[in-house]
């Protein structure tokens, strides 16, 4: 960064001391994170919600049968219907995606389940599926936090990932969903009701054993991961066999919404005040990919604010004050350009933003970038550093998926050398080495982890432990 100015070289210093977290932070983030984990499984409880989800096994791998599996996300909505074959951990699947309209996000329950209806009768009718099942099975994905008695129930606790639909929030979201299915005569029968954590973590551990951890690093970020039953005093009433095994969906993003530990920056307050649901999903708001180019954004904006600091100098910066106008996808782009040039970012200001950027700019905003994306992925590891010191796993593989995971440039990679960091392993002696603990990409859990869901419910209650 040879000609960058004076300003601007204070400006990146002061936003690396900024978004660094160290070695020892993380170690601190990660054993308070360790005990928050148990605090959400008591019967009080904390700021984990640590969902109990009544998926109770492992698959073998060995399920078989079709179903449908229909997955209500962030953008998309994405109806499936999959068919677990008679050959160990194969299944074959036939989907199809719908957009979630944006103004549904922030409309009321009954649109909402109108279209998420409309598209599974759509789904139904254009494979003809009726004529070959009588009643078809359904794992629905719901990824928000739901209180769940029976897996197929599920009462909403709160909307995250920018989602604020009215008349939701404390209602269970099943009866809703089947009187609008009821209303179109389609024979849909809900028999589990599936966090896309609690997917992965199914769908992973079908292909591999070895698989303990589902997580999802995408528009939100959460982990799921299986507990014993002896180790949840808030089922204790349930009287349960203390080596019953029950996936607890985490709902991590809520960690440490009470501001102890979590390094946030002025740029993260503004986040999170500006949000439908302030003080809520903290650590989520650190990481997930709905967020971070709006950290992004939020620095540059005070970049230029401030009389000190020349950057746009004399540009228009509308457009880089309209919120969340840039999504990961945007910062992913600028940390995919090589340093040398930058002439893709430039690019990319001049298209999205109509701002022109000088050389010594680019630099900032190619640092800057970094900077977030790599503080995003070092703390989502304390978070699997805390599942797995929990548990006491010393090696295992965690199975991961989101947009964030699998896009984002250096995110595993980054992932990866924190919990190095949190663990203290020695360096690989090979680079080809596997890590003791190692995310991996998971297999699709809101498609076969629900409908593998599905079958060890009717399979559970076939066995009579319903
Ligand atoms: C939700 C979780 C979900 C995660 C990833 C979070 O905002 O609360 O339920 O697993 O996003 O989709
Ligand atoms: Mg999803």
């Amino acid at each position: 960064m040879a000609d960058v100015p004076r300003d601007l070289l204070q400006e990146i210093k002061r936003l690396e001391d900024l978004f660094t977290v160290d070695k020892a932070k993380l170690k601190k983030i990660t054993d308070h994170f360790v005990s928050e984990l148990a605090k959400g499984l008591s019967k009080e409880g904390g700021s984990i919600p640590m969902n109990p989800t009544w998926c109770m096994s492992f698959p073998t791998g060995f399920e078989t049968g079709r179903f449908l599996a229909l997955d209500m996300g962030g953008t998309n909505l994405r109806v499936c219907e999959i068919t677990l074959t008679d050959e160990k951990s194969e299944f074959e699947i036939l989907q199809s995606k719908y957009r979630m309209p944006e103004e549904l996000k922030s409309g009321d329950a009954d649109e909402l389940w109108e279209y998420v209806a409309d598209c599974v009768q759509q789904f139904i009718e254009t494979h003809k599926l009726t004529d070959e099942m009588d009643t078809l099975h359904l794992g629905f994905t719901f990824s928000y936090p739901a209180t769940q008695n029976y897996i197929n129930h599920g009462i909403l606790q709160r909307w995250t990932k920018g989602f604020d639909i009215k008349g939701v929030e404390g209602e269970d979201v099943v009866p809703m969903f089947e009187a609008a299915i009821a209303k179109r005569g389609v024979p849909i029968h809900l028999t589990a009701l599936v966090n896309d954590t609690t997917g992965t973590l199914i769908a992973s551990a079908y292909t591999d054993t070895r698989m303990k951890i589902g997580c999802i690093f995408g528009t939100g970020c959460n982990a799921a991961y299986m507990e014993d039953c002896g180790s949840i005093p808030k089922l204790a009433h349930m009287n349960l066999p203390p080596e019953t095994p029950m996936a607890i969906n985490c709902e991590w993003g809520a960690f440490d919404n009470e501001g102890k530990i979590l390094p946030k920056t002025p740029y993260d307050v503004i986040v999170d005040q500006d949000s439908p649901r302030p003080g809520q999903q903290a650590f989520e708001k650190m990481i997930a990919g709905l967020y971070l180019g709006e950290i992004f954004r939020l620095v540059l904006v005070d970049l230029h604010d401030n009389k000190n600091v020349h950057i746009f100098e004399g540009q228009n910066i509308d457009k880089l004050r309209k919120a969340y106008t840039l999504d990961s996808s945007f910062l992913s782009m600028i940390e995919e350009d090589p340093w040398e040039n930058l002439s893709e970012t430039k690019d990319l200001f001049q298209t999205k933003l109509l701002l022109s950027a000088t050389h010594p700019e680019l630099e900032l905003i190619r640092r800057l970038a970094e900077l977030i994306g790599t503080r995003a992925a070092r703390l989502a590891s304390c978070g699997v550093a805390a599942i797995c010191k929990k548990k006491g796993y010393e090696t295992c593989h965690v199975g991961a998926d989101g947009s964030v995971f699998n896009k984002y440039p250096h995110f595993k990679q980054r992932g990866a050398d924190a919990l190095r960091e949190i663990l203290d392993w020695p360096e690989k002696k090979n680079p080809k080495d596997e890590d003791p603990i190692e995310i991996l990409a998971a297999e699709d859990g809101s498609g076969v982890g629900a409908a593998l869901i599905a079958a060890l419910t009717l399979e559970r209650v076939k066995a009579g432990n319903g």
